[in-house]
């Protein structure tokens, strides 16, 4: 994959934090202003400090495009939002794409945050010099993309590569985030942690808190990692044999957590046909959206 060849802005709209970074041509972040996401106060808030944030990278981008990686299932035809959770209260619906692009007077694209992350990371991360690539990131939720000769697969509906809700033997009568239950998010995230601890112990904590437990020797939050992460594993090698992939990428907040389980269990699923793709560590931590979002920013700029 061939670089950009220009410098362009991307931006990270999360739940809580929003980040946006002047990107080089080669992948590089080379200048990075961050906010809290002010979730509550609504979606024109939202994009009045995504804006602000990127003003002020604008005159150092040339006429370089802005890119947006932001939570939510985001409508390929119009970059509106479709669906989005109550990490961001009223964003569904909300037209992100002419929203930025009117309050910064050039052009904007939008791509949900997952497929960003997939993106940057096949670009100028883990995945760099692989044609074919699927990222899963395991943060509060699940997310996952596939990356094929340098494109998202985004799927008919802006929805491909959820992973969150395919079925986990492991997940058993948890509730999932979609409201049905068993599905591998209610195991393999950060609220799946969550949930399996106060299943055991009775005790409430967040996920972070139950990693960082598990990493203390606490056994009940052992268990709920190791399960968690037997979960994942037992699912993308599932995945990679539908999928074909050269590698697959690990993302995430809970990422490092789960790797130890989730490799022993995708080495000891995965068919021999399949045994040479690696699964890896994500390599951009918190500049993967940012970097994917201004690759597609200047991708798709003549489209
Ligand atoms: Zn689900």
């Amino acid at each position: 994959m061939t670089g950009p060849g220009r410098v362009a802005v991307g931006i990270d709209v999360g739940g809580t934090k929003t980040l946006a970074a002047l990107v080089a041509a080669d992948g590089t972040v080379l200048r990075r202003r961050r906010a809290d996401t002010p979730a509550a106060a609504g979606p024109a808030a939202v994009l009045d400090t995504a804006a602000g944030l990127a003003a002020g990278l604008l005159p150092a981008a040339g006429d370089g495009p802005v890119g947006v990686g932001t939570a939510g299932t985001v409508d390929p035809a119009t970059g509106g939002i479709r669906y989005a959770t109550d990490s961001l209260p009223g964003w569904a619906g909300t037209p992100v794409t002419a929203e930025l692009a009117g309050r910064l007077g050039r052009p904007v694209r939008v791509v949900n945050d997952v497929h960003a992350a997939a993106l940057g990371e096949s670009w100028a991360g883990a995945g760099r010099g692989r044609a074919r690539v699927l990222l899963v990131s395991v943060g509060t939720g699940l997310g996952g993309a596939l990356v094929r000769q340098g494109r998202v697969d985004a799927g008919a509906r802006g929805a491909a590569g959820a992973v969150a809700h395919l079925s986990a033997p492991g997940a058993g009568r948890l509730r999932c985030g979609c409201g049905r239950y068993g599905h591998l998010e209610a195991l393999a995230s950060g609220t799946g942690l969550a949930a399996g601890y106060a299943v055991e112990t009775g005790e409430r904590i967040t996920g972070r808190e139950v990693a960082a437990r598990a990493a203390a020797g606490d056994a009940a939050a052992r268990g709920v990692v190791a399960r968690a992460g037997a979960g994942l594993g037992a699912a993308l090698a599932g995945l990679v044999t539908v999928l074909d992939p050269e590698a697959v990428l690990v993302a995430g907040g809970a990422a490092e957590a789960l790797l130890p389980a989730t490799t022993a269990a995708y080495a000891a699923e995965l068919p021999a046909a399949w045994v040479d793709v690696p699964l890896l560590p994500a390599g951009l931590a918190g500049d993967a959206v940012v970097v994917g979002a201004a690759r597609l920013a200047v991708d798709e700029e003549g489209d």
